[in-house]
């Protein structure tokens, strides 16, 4: 085989690999800070309601009183909580496709 050909050969590949590998990396990195940046605003949202809202006597599906949680339906708005028991919460998050 061609030395020089082979030599070529073998540094477009691992250009190819680098840029594959930094791609990838930007990927992975945009990945997690997106999913901490989520993480961060879930956790706010949880606090502020936590301190701030009073949650509801009843579940406001079923009417359930036992084990009662919030639920955001947006963590931007962390103010703005439904009272729903923990069936009705883990369902609603279900059809959502989201994490509680
Ligand atoms: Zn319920
Ligand atoms: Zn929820």
């Amino acid at each position: 085989m061609n030395r020089t050909y082979y030599e070529n050969h073998r540094l477009e590949r691992n250009a190819h690999d680098k840029e594959y590998y930094r791609k990838h990396q930007t990927e992975v990195l945009l990945q997690k800070k997106e999913y901490y940046r989520k993480n961060k605003v879930k956790r706010y949202a949880k606090m502020k309601a936590w301190y701030h809202v009073p949650i509801g006597s009843k579940c406001e599906k079923c009417g359930s009183v036992r084990n009662l949680e919030r639920h955001h339906a947006d963590y931007g708005k962390p103010l703005e909580v439904q009272t729903l028991c923990r069936s009705c919460h883990g369902q609603l998050h279900l059809s959502l496709k989201v994490e509680a």
